[in-house]
């Protein structure tokens, strides 16, 4: 088991992670180390090769990869230590991160100051209980999006998608150029979840459907998925009987909503939201325990990335404050 000390540990190497140990750095930290899960840095970034990207932090319009790549640059030029391919599991009360790897195995860091960077997670068919069979074909839109832009793999040929937040009309968009026909973006809310420039560039310009007041009251098929039927709804989200539609398909992408990744920070006993699932901060990105700061959409869910630069400068400040004061 090795052992080390630092004087900030970074959770996570995403937007929030990379901007937070940089404007740590800058104010004066010199022991900065950013563990991170994934074999590279850049978050969830990596897989979002769609332009849209730091209109206002950089006011420039760059793809995910390059707006990560401009931190990780910076990044390379301080000293901040990464340990890639690396998991926290734990941090204990004396602010101590536990965490196992692939090349360093398990390893205990002892910190002077902690930032939760974890990024968030995918609603999945389990939070929004569609019946049916449960055949393979069923996909959240972001697991979707990494098979289809880092791995290589198309998920499916006929489509249909559950939400219209902005990950789903991406994957519209990006599924439809790769081939596959997409029959339909289906939304139980009558408007649109997503930004009005994602509806109109995603769905308009390639003629996908937009069904509002609508849901899947139904998966089809055992091998694969088969079909699916949509149902309009009522005011309460009820479906009306009799206004079903089956739609032949074998892939149903889910875009269905995002929630904070904050296990770690419960475990830890860091308050989180009941209501948003988002931990809970004080004016400078502090949790309520003393020396361990959040940034990024483990605090709330973020539209946009060039935010989550902006809140995380501001806690890596923070941290490094705690630090040196
Ligand atoms: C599909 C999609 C499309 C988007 N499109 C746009 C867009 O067009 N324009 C825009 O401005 N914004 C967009 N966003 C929003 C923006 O990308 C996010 O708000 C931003 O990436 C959040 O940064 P983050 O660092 O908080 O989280 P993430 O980027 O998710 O990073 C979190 C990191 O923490 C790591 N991690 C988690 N748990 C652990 C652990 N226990 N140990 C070690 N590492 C851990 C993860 O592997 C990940 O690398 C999009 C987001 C998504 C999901």
């Amino acid at each position: 088991m090795a052992g080390k000390s630092c004087e900030l540990a970074v959770i996570g190497g995403g937007p929030a992670g990379l901007a937070a140990a940089l404007s740590a750095w800058r104010q004066g930290l010199r022991e900065i180390i950013i563990i991170e899960r994934d074999k590279e840095l850049g978050g969830i970034l990596n897989q979002c090769i769609h332009n849209g990207f730091g209109l206002h932090y950089f006011k420039e319009e760059l793809t995910g990869p390059e707006y990560a790549g401009r931190f990780i640059d910076l990044l390379s030029g301080t000293g901040v230590e990464v340990m890639l391919d690396t998991m926290a599991l734990e941090i204990t009360p004396k602010l101590e991160v536990r965490a196992v790897g692939k090349t360093t195995g398990y390893s205990v860091l002892s910190a002077k100051s902690i930032i939760l960077a974890m990024g968030c997670r995918e609603r999945a068919r389990g939070a929004v209980c569609i019946p049916g069979t449960r055949p393979p074909g069923v996909f959240t839109a972001g697991t979707a999006q990494r098979y289809i832009n880092i791995e290589g793999y198309m998920v499916g040929k006929r489509i249909v998608v559950l939400g219209s937040g902005d990950i789903g009309l991406i994957m519209a968009r990006r599924l439809t150029l790769e081939g596959a026909t997409v029959l339909g973006c289906v939304e139980i809310m009558p408007c649109p979840g997503g930004l009005t420039r994602n509806i109109v560039q995603c769905l308009h310009d390639y003629d996908i459907p937009l069904y509002l007041s609508s849901t899947i009251t139904e998966i089809r098929g055992r091998k694969r998925v088969e079909q699916v039927v949509v149902s309009k709804v009522d005011e309460s989200l009820a479906a009306i009987p009799g206004t079903e539609m089956v739609l032949d398909c074998d892939t149903v992408l889910l875009s269905v909503g995002l929630i904070p990744e904050n296990e770690l920070s419960r475990a830890a006993g860091a308050v989180v939201d009941s209501q948003t699932g988002g931990v809970l901060v004080d004016e400078n990105m502090g949790t309520s325990i003393p020396g361990v700061f959040a940034c990024g959409n483990v605090v709330h869910v973020h539209d946009l990335v060039d935010y989550v630069t902006e809140e995380s400068d501001r806690a890596g400040a923070a941290a490094a404050s705690h630090v040196l004061l």
